[in-house]
């Protein structure tokens, strides 16, 4: 009895945060990788409760997840938005900086709790960005460009002294895009 009880938590689990990923538009292989549910399921699930019962709003996507970190650094706003997003991953306790602003990444492999604290960070970088410009295969994207300090790392502003997401192959004039605003404001 208690291994069904198990075992019917555990579906529910997957269920739930596959429903939460597909209302944020994740991919299915995003939403596999996290749930550990099968394709067949999730298109299933996407049909029971999108689809099938007029919910038109929501698009499926296919295919690979975008990969252009300049897309995180184009311009200050963005810039400033990857940058909560990164600020958020590592409340979620996602992500780890080290005294040398070094990223880490706290979760071994995605799985059902890394996914709701993922839609978690990124359902409050919505509540904060009225003008959120990267969606939510954006920001899986980001997650996985910066967890290895590869052509994205934090760089310090020598005005604030705060950390945000830079370029690693642009050269850093050591502003953040707070100051940066800021600046252009004036
Ligand atoms: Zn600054």
């Amino acid at each position: 009895m208690r291994l069904t009880d198990d075992r019917y938590a555990t579906e529910r689990s997957q269920f739930e945060l596959a429903l939460r990923m597909i209302r944020h538009e994740a991919r299915t292989r995003t939403i596999r990788e996290c749930t550990g549910l099968s394709d067949d399921r999730i298109r299933k699930l996407y049909a029971t409760y999108f689809r099938d019962t007029g919910v038109t709003d929501i698009r499926r996507r296919r295919g690979k997840s975008p990969r252009q970190v300049t897309r995180f650094v184009k311009n200050s706003d963005n810039q400033l938005q990857a940058t909560t997003l990164v600020a958020l991953y590592c409340n979620g306790l996602l992500l780890r900086v080290d005294a040398d602003n070094n990223i880490a990444p706290r979760w071994p492999r995605p799985n059902v709790e890394f996914g709701h604290r993922l839609c978690r960070a990124y359902e409050t970088y919505l509540l904060l960005h009225d003008n959120a410009c990267l969606s939510f295969e954006w920001a899986w994207n980001l997650f996985h460009s910066i967890s290895y300090n590869d052509e994205l790392y934090l760089a310090a502003c020598g005005g604030c002294n705060t950390r945000y997401v830079q370029d690693a192959y642009a050269l850093d004039n050591q502003t953040c895009p707070a100051c940066d605003i800021e600046a252009q404001r004036r």
